[in-house]
């Protein structure tokens, strides 16, 4: 999955759970975390195994689309206080949620990494660009997921524009 899957059905989950335990957590939901940990894993991976790599291993899901970073970030979260656990616990299920879009369950080599070996899969150094568009016009298991979250990100940006950017960028809060 790309963007706006990711964020999309990411911070729609994100509210639905706010909406549904509206004392408990109503408060605690950052959502700019919430939509940094939704693309974190690609954010930190694509770049990593598909550009400064891309010869040697060509592949855009690696280190941080692995149960160890999620359990680093958990960890984290854990160990901080105060704000800090907030944002990494955020960061973590969102993360969580990304592993999930992306059915990392079906690559145990690199999601229970390092039980397979140290190296990762090697990829192919594609265009995802291009794949991305070629499967986004073709693939309804890329465009159903990439129109549901973008329509979900328009009702997100609405939401933000209806708090104030200025106050949403400060809080995270909407
Ligand atoms: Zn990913």
């Amino acid at each position: 999955m790309f963007l706006l899957a990711h964020s999309g059905i990411t911070l729609a989950a994100a509210r639905f759970v706010e909406k549904m335990n509206k004392g408990a957590v109503r408060g605690v939901v950052d959502y700019r975390f919430i939509l940094i940990g939704s693309v974190l894993p690609d954010l930190i991976d694509k770049p990593l195994g598909g550009l400064l790599l891309r010869e040697t291993l060509g592949n855009g899901r690696t280190y941080s689309h692995t149960l160890a970073f999620l359990i680093l970030l958990f960890a984290a979260g854990l160990l901080f206080k105060g704000k800090w656990r907030n944002v990494f616990l955020t960061l973590a299920g969102a993360s969580m949620m990304h592993h999930i879009l992306d059915g990392m369950w079906r690559s145990p080599d690199t999601f229970l990494w390092p039980l397979y070996g140290w190296r990762f899969p090697r990829g192919v150094p594609e265009n995802w660009i291009d794949q991305w568009i070629q499967n986004f016009l073709n693939n309804p298991f890329v465009f159903v997921p990439e129109i549901t979250g973008g329509v979900f990100l328009l009702f997100f940006l609405a939401a933000v524009s209806r708090t104030g950017i200025k106050s949403f960028l400060l809080t995270g809060r909407l």
